[in-house]
């Protein structure tokens, strides 16, 4: 079994998520007492989010480019970035290591072709509804992309920092995201990308009848699968 390594606390709400599923898929996968080889490298996201904040993308991707390469030094087989906006600084991150990083982008766009989604909406953090680094993965794979209104952009941002990083759980909040998700359907979206790791936390399949592409479940399956190759 290859050893997987984890970059994880953004925010360490999700980060729990990833550990638990990995190994579940890990034990549903090859039973009795199996569990996932990992190594966690968890950083203090308040950093991040101040490098974020101040568009300092540079000092980010230092700070997370040495943890990656401590998890290689440690023996580490490929490297999982347990959030959807520091992909943002992948490309950086990858030229540190000789390891490989296991897209979170790439992952959800292989998901989506296979369930044969040509259009879909697309949920996360401000950085990554608005910018191209993401979005462009999915572009690439032939997936026409929708997000949020201006308002609504910022609501769905907020919760996430104010909100899911934090442990809350707000009723209200959901049913916003409900209604823009709605919003979203009826433009067209064949499906709905949960594009931040925590929002899988305040949103479930059965909350809504667009299919749900949770990014941290597809993450964590797909780093379970190639630890077993
Ligand atoms: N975990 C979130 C994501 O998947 C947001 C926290 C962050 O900015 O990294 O994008």
């Amino acid at each position: 079994m290859k050893t997987i390594g984890l970059i994880g606390g953004m925010s360490w709400e999700s980060t729990v998520t990833y550990y638990q599923m990995i190994n579940e898929a890990v034990k549903e996968k090859l039973g009795g007492l199996h569990s996932a080889k990992i190594l966690l490298y968890s950083v203090d996201f308040d950093e991040i989010e101040k490098c974020q904040s101040a568009g300092d993308w540079e000092k980010s991707a230092d700070i997370l480019a040495q943890a990656a390469e401590n998890l290689e030094k440690a023996g580490a087989d490929f490297i999982v970035i347990c959030t959807n906006t520091m992909h943002k600084i992948a490309p950086q991150i990858q030229k540190r290591i000789s390891i490989p990083i296991v897209h979170i982008a790439d992952a959800t766009a292989e998901k989506l072709k296979e369930q044969k989604i040509s259009k879909v909406a697309l949920l996360g953090t401000k950085y990554t509804m608005t910018q191209d680094f993401y979005k462009d993965k999915l572009v690439a794979a032939g997936i026409e992309v929708v997000i949020p209104e201006a308002n609504d952009i910022e609501t769905v941002n907020d919760v996430i920092y104010n909100e899911l990083c934090l442990g809350k759980i707000s009723q209200i909040s959901k049913q916003n995201y409900l209604h823009i998700i709605e919003g979203l359907a009826e433009k067209g979206a064949q499906g709905v990308i949960l594009g931040c790791t925590e929002i899988g936390l305040l949103i479930k399949q059965e909350d809504t009848m667009l299919p749900v592409f949770d990014t941290t479940e597809i993450h964590a399956k797909k780093a379970a699968d190639l630890s077993m190759e």
